[in-house]
């Protein structure tokens, strides 16, 4: 293996670009050429490269985004486009492939490499940090503490007027941000996708506080959740009880800013390790940490395997 790419997929999580910075170091301290891909797979088909040396990756490991950009791409979806970025992989002499992003990359990447025999590693980077074979994706505790920190000042305003706010946190189909942000806040029910969601019961406890005179409250809810949206969940809250609430969404700001230490770490960790993987000859596979240990997987665990939520974390969050 002389040459490897890097390029980083799906939606953007902070700690990206430290792992596009240990891929590319890791990769020149082996001995091998670095190439970027911009936009994701877009790029590969487009043929949209550069090379990456030690100085064009410093200065970023602190830098949320991602110097590469991240695109979702249609044409990578048909045998047609994935057969063209195959070729341009190989018109460039690129060995190996390492794809930075979510399951949906992965998926990507392992029919490009199921079809066009191109060794890839997948590097999880997400903040929803629904990932099989890795306790954490990288962006997820940045993620969490952004949101978390949001949660604090709606809290302050919820106390001031005695309100009810819903808030609504990112995680597509997958509860963890919501879960890690409701028990971090002290939030007074947590609505994810993998439970059921008993409106009646949190109406019931929303108004047992009040009787009681703690009149905030504060109810997290994760985007996939089975009642609706956080606007929709206001809606039906207000048609059972009466009881008006105010709306947070928090949306995209759950995506940037500067990555917190774990998640440059890990990133960094993980980019080196996926470098070894491909010239170690691992195959197409995924890189994770477990138990502070690096585990290789293939990358198809990534979806066809489940991640739990913490079973505690699921108690906690429903006994407070
Ligand atoms: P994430 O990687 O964050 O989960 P997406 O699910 O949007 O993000 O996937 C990113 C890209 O991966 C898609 O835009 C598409 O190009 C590619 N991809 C996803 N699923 C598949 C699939 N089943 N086959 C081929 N490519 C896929």
């Amino acid at each position: 293996m002389r040459k490897i790419a890097v390029l980083t997929s799906g939606g953007d999580s902070p700690g990206m670009n430290a792992c596009i910075r240990a891929t590319v170091r890791r990769a020149l301290n082996r001995g091998l050429s670095a190439i970027g891909v911009r936009k994701g797979f877009d790029g590969l088909i487009d043929g949209d490269f550069i090379e990456l040396e030690s100085q064009n990756v410093s200065n970023i490991i602190q830098r949320g985004g991602t110097i590469l950009h991240s695109a979702r791409s249609e044409r990578f979806l048909t045998p047609e486009g994935r057969s063209a970025a195959a070729a341009n992989l190989r018109n460039d002499n690129i060995d190996g492939l390492v794809v930075i992003g979510g399951d949906g990359s992965f998926r990507g990447a392992d029919r490009l490499s199921e079809e066009h025999g191109i060794a890839v590693v997948g590097v999880p980077a997400t903040i929803d940090n629904d990932i099989w074979g890795t306790d954490l994706t990288i962006g997820f505790c940045t993620a969490v503490n952004t949101a978390l920190e949001a949660i604090d000042k709606v809290r302050d305003t919820a106390a001031a007027h005695d309100r009810l706010f819903i808030v609504e946190v990112m995680g597509r189909s997958a509860g963890f941000i919501a879960l890690e942000v409701g028990v971090g806040s002290g939030a007074e029910a947590v609505l994810i996708p993998e439970t059921p969601t008993d409106l009646d019961a949190i109406v019931r406890k929303v108004r047992k506080r009040i009787s009681m005179g703690r009149s905030s409250n504060i109810l997290v809810v994760a985007e996939g959740d089975e009642a609706g949206n956080a606007f929709e969940i206001a809606a039906k809250i207000e048609k059972i009880s009466g009881l008006k609430s105010r709306v947070t969404v928090l949306g995209h700001v759950q995506r940037g800013g500067s990555p917190e230490s774990i998640d440059r770490v890990l990133a960094s960790k993980l980019g080196w390790a996926a470098v070894d993987a491909l010239v170690d000859g691992a195959g197409s596979c995924m890189v994770g940490e477990i138990n502070g240990e690096i585990v290789i997987h293939p990358l198809s665990d990534a979806w066809t395997k489940k991640k739990k939520l913490d079973p505690l974390l699921l108690v906690l969050s429903e006994t407070r």
